[in-house]
Protein backbone atom coordinates (compact mmCIF):
# COMPACT_ATOMS: atom_id res chain seq x y z
CA UNK A 1 0.00 0.00 0.00
CA UNK A 2 2.68 2.76 1.38
CA UNK A 3 4.37 2.25 -2.46
CA UNK A 4 1.41 2.81 -4.47
CA UNK A 5 0.64 6.22 -2.10
CA UNK A 6 4.54 7.64 -2.37
CA UNK A 7 6.99 5.88 -4.94
CA UNK A 8 7.79 7.28 -7.83
CA UNK A 9 8.02 3.82 -9.02
CA UNK A 10 6.11 1.11 -7.10
CA UNK A 11 6.92 -2.77 -8.25
CA UNK A 12 3.58 -4.98 -6.31
CA UNK A 13 3.92 -9.04 -6.75
CA UNK A 14 0.96 -10.05 -7.63
CA UNK A 15 -0.87 -13.18 -9.55
CA UNK A 16 -2.93 -13.20 -12.91
CA UNK A 17 -4.82 -16.95 -12.76
CA UNK A 18 -7.63 -17.42 -10.07
CA UNK A 19 -6.73 -17.52 -6.13
CA UNK A 20 -6.25 -21.03 -4.47
CA UNK A 21 -8.90 -22.40 -2.40
CA UNK A 22 -8.49 -25.64 -0.12
CA UNK A 23 -12.71 -25.61 0.55
CA UNK A 24 -11.87 -28.54 3.38
CA UNK A 25 -9.40 -26.05 5.10
CA UNK A 26 -12.55 -23.07 4.62
CA UNK A 27 -14.77 -25.30 6.48
CA UNK A 28 -12.75 -26.07 9.46
CA UNK A 29 -11.96 -22.05 9.32
CA UNK A 30 -15.49 -21.78 9.38
CA UNK A 31 -16.12 -24.25 12.32
CA UNK A 32 -13.20 -23.16 14.99
CA UNK A 33 -14.14 -19.44 14.31
CA UNK A 34 -18.26 -19.43 13.65
CA UNK A 35 -20.18 -17.87 10.51
CA UNK A 36 -20.37 -14.54 12.09
CA UNK A 37 -16.90 -14.35 12.34
CA UNK A 38 -16.29 -14.96 8.88
CA UNK A 39 -18.95 -12.78 7.37
CA UNK A 40 -17.44 -9.51 9.51
CA UNK A 41 -14.25 -9.98 8.98
CA UNK A 42 -13.57 -12.19 5.45
CA UNK A 43 -16.55 -11.70 3.42
CA UNK A 44 -17.57 -8.22 3.87
CA UNK A 45 -14.16 -6.79 4.04
CA UNK A 46 -13.78 -8.00 0.75
CA UNK A 47 -13.05 -4.39 -1.12
CA UNK A 48 -14.68 -5.81 -4.15
CA UNK A 49 -17.38 -8.06 -2.77
CA UNK A 50 -15.87 -10.71 -4.75
CA UNK A 51 -16.32 -13.09 -1.74
CA UNK A 52 -19.44 -15.04 -0.81
CA UNK A 53 -20.18 -18.26 1.57
CA UNK A 54 -22.10 -20.68 0.55
CA UNK A 55 -24.99 -23.02 2.88
CA UNK A 56 -22.17 -25.45 3.24
CA UNK A 57 -19.56 -23.27 4.65
CA UNK A 58 -17.42 -23.31 1.04
CA UNK A 59 -16.48 -20.12 -0.48
CA UNK A 60 -17.04 -18.93 -3.56
CA UNK A 61 -14.54 -15.97 -5.29
CA UNK A 62 -15.56 -14.22 -7.86
CA UNK A 63 -11.73 -14.15 -9.30
CA UNK A 64 -12.19 -11.70 -12.14
CA UNK A 65 -13.57 -9.22 -9.82
CA UNK A 66 -10.64 -9.95 -7.35
CA UNK A 67 -8.17 -7.20 -7.09
CA UNK A 68 -5.09 -8.73 -5.11
CA UNK A 69 -5.53 -6.46 -1.93
CA UNK A 70 -4.39 -10.10 0.15
CA UNK A 71 -7.17 -9.20 2.80
CA UNK A 72 -8.50 -12.59 2.73
CA UNK A 73 -5.61 -14.39 1.99
CA UNK A 74 -3.68 -13.27 5.03
CA UNK A 75 -6.69 -13.93 7.22
CA UNK A 76 -7.65 -17.45 5.91
CA UNK A 77 -3.87 -18.81 5.71
CA UNK A 78 -4.25 -22.44 5.60
CA UNK A 79 -7.75 -22.32 3.46
CA UNK A 80 -6.59 -19.42 0.62
CA UNK A 81 -3.12 -19.08 -1.33
CA UNK A 82 -2.25 -16.92 -3.93
CA UNK A 83 -2.94 -18.20 -7.95
CA UNK A 84 0.51 -19.91 -9.16
CA UNK A 85 0.78 -17.57 -12.05
CA UNK A 86 2.88 -14.91 -10.45
CA UNK A 87 4.64 -11.76 -11.38
CA UNK A 88 4.55 -8.12 -10.71
CA UNK A 89 2.62 -4.56 -11.69
CA UNK A 90 4.11 -1.55 -12.30
CA UNK A 91 3.14 2.03 -11.11
CA UNK A 92 4.38 5.42 -11.29
CA UNK A 93 3.91 8.68 -9.81
CA UNK A 94 2.77 8.18 -6.53
CA UNK A 95 4.00 10.83 -3.96
CA UNK A 96 2.88 12.62 -0.77
CA UNK A 97 2.14 16.44 -1.23
CA UNK A 98 4.38 19.03 -3.09
CA UNK A 99 3.50 20.99 -5.95
CA UNK A 100 0.11 19.63 -6.00
CA UNK A 101 -1.67 17.44 -3.76
CA UNK A 102 -1.10 13.64 -3.08
CA UNK A 103 -1.44 11.10 -5.61
CA UNK A 104 -1.77 7.80 -5.97
CA UNK A 105 0.61 5.67 -8.55
CA UNK A 106 -1.00 5.15 -12.09
CA UNK A 107 -0.20 1.46 -13.67
CA UNK A 108 1.99 1.52 -16.33
CA UNK A 109 2.66 -2.34 -16.61
CA UNK A 110 -0.47 -4.01 -15.96
CA UNK A 111 1.39 -7.58 -15.29
CA UNK A 112 4.66 -9.21 -16.13
CA UNK A 113 6.46 -11.87 -14.82
CA UNK A 114 9.90 -11.35 -13.06
CA UNK A 115 11.75 -14.71 -13.44
CA UNK A 116 14.23 -14.77 -16.19
CA UNK A 117 17.39 -12.53 -16.55
CA UNK A 118 15.73 -10.98 -19.29
CA UNK A 119 12.60 -10.13 -17.43
CA UNK A 120 14.74 -7.87 -15.12
CA UNK A 121 16.38 -6.45 -17.93
CA UNK A 122 13.19 -5.52 -18.81
CA UNK A 123 12.30 -4.09 -15.82
CA UNK A 124 15.71 -2.47 -15.45
CA UNK A 125 15.27 -0.45 -19.18
CA UNK A 126 11.56 0.98 -17.70
CA UNK A 127 13.54 2.46 -15.14
CA UNK A 128 16.44 3.99 -17.11
CA UNK A 129 13.86 5.20 -19.62
CA UNK A 130 11.70 6.74 -17.71
CA UNK A 131 15.06 8.32 -15.16
CA UNK A 132 15.76 9.05 -18.76
CA UNK A 133 12.58 10.91 -20.38
CA UNK A 134 12.28 12.89 -16.51
CA UNK A 135 15.74 14.15 -16.46
CA UNK A 136 15.02 15.93 -19.88
CA UNK A 137 11.20 16.98 -19.34
CA UNK A 138 10.61 17.22 -15.74
CA UNK A 139 10.52 20.79 -13.93
CA UNK A 140 12.35 21.70 -11.01
CA UNK A 141 11.22 20.08 -7.95
CA UNK A 142 8.62 17.80 -9.60
CA UNK A 143 7.96 14.09 -8.58
CA UNK A 144 7.08 12.02 -11.39
CA UNK A 145 3.82 11.95 -10.31
CA UNK A 146 3.36 15.67 -11.23
CA UNK A 147 5.00 15.39 -14.62
CA UNK A 148 2.10 12.73 -15.65
CA UNK A 149 -0.75 15.08 -14.40
CA UNK A 150 1.22 18.15 -16.48
CA UNK A 151 2.01 16.66 -19.79
CA UNK A 152 -0.66 13.47 -19.36
CA UNK A 153 -0.46 10.14 -19.54
CA UNK A 154 -0.17 9.36 -23.14
CA UNK A 155 2.58 11.59 -23.65
CA UNK A 156 4.35 10.18 -20.84
CA UNK A 157 3.97 6.73 -21.73
CA UNK A 158 4.81 7.48 -25.33
CA UNK A 159 8.19 9.10 -23.58
CA UNK A 160 9.07 5.74 -21.90
CA UNK A 161 8.53 3.53 -24.65
CA UNK A 162 5.15 1.91 -23.52
CA UNK A 163 2.39 0.96 -25.32
CA UNK A 164 -1.16 2.15 -23.99
CA UNK A 165 -3.04 -0.93 -21.97
CA UNK A 166 -6.96 -1.19 -21.94
CA UNK A 167 -5.92 -1.94 -18.56
CA UNK A 168 -4.81 0.94 -17.79
CA UNK A 169 -7.67 3.07 -15.56
CA UNK A 170 -6.84 5.61 -13.56
CA UNK A 171 -9.73 5.24 -11.06
CA UNK A 172 -11.37 1.88 -11.91
CA UNK A 173 -14.95 1.82 -10.67
CA UNK A 174 -14.72 5.13 -10.00
CA UNK A 175 -15.85 7.20 -13.20
CA UNK A 176 -18.82 6.27 -14.95
CA UNK A 177 -17.63 8.66 -17.61
CA UNK A 178 -14.58 7.09 -20.26
CA UNK A 179 -13.18 8.68 -23.02
CA UNK A 180 -13.81 6.53 -25.92
CA UNK A 181 -11.65 8.33 -28.45
CA UNK A 182 -9.57 6.01 -30.44
CA UNK A 183 -10.52 3.36 -27.86
CA UNK A 184 -11.09 0.89 -30.99
CA UNK A 185 -7.79 1.27 -32.45
CA UNK A 186 -6.38 0.90 -29.03
CA UNK A 187 -8.46 -2.50 -28.25
CA UNK A 188 -7.21 -3.61 -31.64
CA UNK A 189 -3.71 -3.47 -30.97
CA UNK A 190 -4.23 -4.73 -27.62
CA UNK A 191 -5.52 -7.67 -29.52
CA UNK A 192 -2.85 -8.06 -31.66
CA UNK A 193 -0.20 -7.95 -28.83
CA UNK A 194 -2.05 -10.68 -26.72
CA UNK A 195 -1.80 -12.64 -29.92
CA UNK A 196 1.66 -12.12 -30.25
CA UNK A 197 2.46 -13.11 -26.84
CA UNK A 198 0.91 -16.10 -26.82
CA UNK A 199 2.09 -17.26 -30.20
CA UNK A 200 5.96 -16.51 -28.70
CA UNK A 201 4.74 -19.01 -25.93
S1 LIG B 1 -7.60 -10.89 -2.36
FE1 LIG B 1 -8.78 -9.08 -1.65
S2 LIG B 1 -10.00 -8.52 -3.45
FE2 LIG B 1 -9.33 -10.62 -3.77
S3 LIG B 1 -10.99 -11.91 -2.98
FE3 LIG B 1 -9.48 -11.64 -1.32
S4 LIG B 1 -10.26 -9.89 -0.13
FE4 LIG B 1 -11.28 -9.83 -2.14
Amino acid sequence: MNSIERADMAVIGTWRDDIRVNQDEVKNFVAAKGRKYVIDNVITRCPTKALSLNDDDSLAVDNRNCVRCMHCINVMTKALSAGKEKGVTILMGGKRTLKIGDLMGTVIVPFMRLETAEDFQRLKEIAENTVEFFAENALEHERTGEMIERIGLVNFLEGIGLEVDPNMVAEPRQCSYVRMDQWDEEAQKWFERQAAQKAAG
